[in-house]
């Protein structure tokens, strides 16, 4: 069985439409794939409506967190998406991009950069708006030569000149929040030090005797140390530990399937969860 659950389709930042990305992630050879886009889940039901025959969906959604000033991101699987608290949450989030991305649009152009909000918000179409949206419109202008290359502290990585906070989450109320909905909480990428700080190991304890399920090990963003280091980690926890790709389509390059997570711990979380139930593919829609 090759399961990867953490991906994104346009109705975040990824490139693949919903439908798309399941018709990909079938061909890639996966069983199960789960599509976790940025504080939404509207990808959802245009995913579950193409999903193929053998390839089985979980629903889920990275929600953007920070502790003292830190983003965080954490991967929720199998939640209620009606569950009112964790609902409204994913809507301030989401809601809490435009202004954001609005306001890194006027920052560049103080920069004198030529960009425009018309131009992002067509990029971005109705998916949760982001800093990879921003980075594609800087690359048409020929600003960076790929999107990777906006992520510094000339343009727009954490802290950088163009770049503005958004709203966030604390991640214990996350936990907090996914956990009551029915869902499973892992924490993305936690040892991902080229996006700033990495997550110390004292916030992981913290965040495991909240409630958290488990930590992403196999990630790109990840050195062998690193996912060593969080294997041992985990272990010392009895967090469960998951490998995922991180799919972005052609905005990461990274292929669907890149990194699996273990069948076993799969079946963990489908037992924890009471929110929702993985969705088999009844065939989908023609392509
Ligand atoms: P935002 O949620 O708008 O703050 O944008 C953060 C997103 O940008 C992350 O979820 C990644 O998908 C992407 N990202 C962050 N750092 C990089 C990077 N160095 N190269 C490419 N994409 C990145
Ligand atoms: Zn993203
Ligand atoms: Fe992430
Ligand atoms: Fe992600």
């Amino acid at each position: 069985m090759r399961i990867d659950l953490h991906t994104h389709s346009t109705a975040s930042d990824g490139t693949d439409t919903p439908a798309e990305l399941v018709r990909n992630a079938a061909a890639a050879g996966l069983d199960v794939v789960a599509l976790t886009d940025h504080d939404t889940t509207r990808g959802h039901a245009e995913a579950i409506a193409a999903l193929p025959e053998g390839l089985t969906l979980v629903t889920g959604a990275e929600l953007s967190c920070a502790l003292d000033g830190m983003s965080m991101h954490l991967l929720a699987y199998l939640f209620d998406p009606a569950e009112p608290e964790l609902l409204r949450e994913r809507e301030l989030l989401r809601d809490d991009r435009v202004p954001r991305a609005r306001a890194m649009v006027a920052k560049l152009r103080e920069l004198g950069v030529p960009i425009t909000w018309e131009r992002v918000a067509e990029i971005a179409g109705d998916g949760s708006v982001g800093r990879p949206h921003l980075a594609s419109a800087l690359v048409e202008l020929g600003v960076v030569p790929t999107v990777s290359d906006a992520f510094t502290q000339e343009w727009i990585a954490d802290g950088g000149r163009a770049h503005v906070v958004k709203h966030e989450l604390d991640p214990f109320a996350a936990v907090r929040l996914v956990k009551a909905a029915g869902g499973v909480a892992v924490l993305a990428h936690p040892g991902a030090a080229k996006r700033g700080r990495s997550v110390s190991d004292s916030t992981i304890a913290e965040l495991a005797a909240a409630g958290l399920d488990g930590i992403e090990v196999d990630h790109m963003d990840h050195d062998a140390e690193t996912r060593a280091r969080l294997r041992d980690l985990a272990s010392g926890l009895s967090l469960l530990t998951f490998g995922s790709s991180d799919y972005h389509g052609s905005r990461k390059d990274i292929a669907l399937g890149a990194y699996t997570t273990d069948p076993e711990i799969y079946g963990e979380i489908t037992r924890r969860a009471t929110g929702a139930f993985p969705v088999p593919g009844a065939g989908g829609l023609p392509a």
